[in-house]
């Protein structure tokens, strides 16, 4: 939408160990070289699990893959005594664009409130990483009709001492917890309502220009046969795609959605 490149984000999770991580990015390589994808048009990247990112690194760099990569987190430090936490510094020497933030599932699993949030975001950005930062409701608040309020929360509470400068290259994705690896894709209405509602605060927390150039992605089951009708909404700019991003061939066909 208005001169904004989408971009197609696949979360792998916890899936996919090193060799099934090789064998996916050359698959969807093949697949989208044989579309004659144009990458400058559609952006596209994989986020895989930390311990795939050497090797999804070398498949790209290696053999000039158009594709780009990040990771699903970070940690909110930068090095030190924090026994199993992942530096965004070590994601920029492994070539990583992209980093996702506040994913659902960390939020919930793993507790992460708006502040730890709002942390890794800060780190993101120290590491010369663009974060893909996550928000979006549960069931209940959807149901209350608070959705959009809480979504704005969320976003304001993230990009609390997030200088313009930095939030120009943000990636927001919406992604309505009830709709994550459930199936149950959201209306492109309900997509539309909510990520105009968050470029609307962009505009005035930072200005109209930035929130004109921002990234706000759709989220929760996206597949090649719904995912046209959501992109064909004015302020949704791409799709994370959790469950069908490890498809080769059904990512393919989402990242072809016109
Ligand atoms: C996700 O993990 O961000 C996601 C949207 O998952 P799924 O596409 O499986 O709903």
């Amino acid at each position: 939408a208005s001169g904004r490149t989408p971009l197609m984000a696949g979360n792998w999770k916890m899936n996919l160990d090193h060799l099934q991580a090789t064998h996916l990015v050359q698959k969807l390589d093949w697949t989208l070289r044989d579309g004659k994808h144009d990458f400058a048009a559609v952006e596209v990247a994989v986020l895989p699990p930390f311990t795939d990112i050497r090797s999804v690194q070398t498949l790209i760099d290696g053999d000039r893959l158009e594709l780009k990569h990040g990771a699903q987190d970070l940690s909110v430090h930068a090095s030190g005594a924090y026994t199993g936490e992942i530096s965004g510094a070590f994601l920029a020497k492994l070539g990583c664009t992209y980093v996702a933030v506040g994913h659902s599932e960390r939020r919930e699993y793993h507790h992460e409130g708006d502040d730890v949030v709002n942390a890794k975001l800060k780190a993101a950005y120290t590491h010369g990483l663009t974060p893909i930062f996550c928000v979006g409701e549960g069931l209940e608040i959807r149901q209350a009709g608070t959705h959009v309020e809480h979504v704005l929360a969320q976003v304001r509470a993230g990009l609390d001492g997030i200088t313009a400068e930095q939030a120009r290259s943000i990636v927001i994705a919406y992604e309505p917890v009830w709709a994550i690896g459930t199936g149950e894709v959201a209306t492109p209405e309900d997509a539309q309502e909510v990520c105009a509602a968050i470029r609307t605060e962009l505009a005035e927390l930072y200005s109209g220009d930035v929130a004109d150039g921002v990234r706000i992605l759709y989220g929760g089951s996206v597949k090649s046969g719904n995912v046209a009708a959501i992109m064909a909404k004015e302020d949704v700019d791409g799709a994370l795609v959790g469950g069908a991003s490890i498809d080769p061939a059904e990512f393919a066909a989402i990242c072809r959605f016109r």
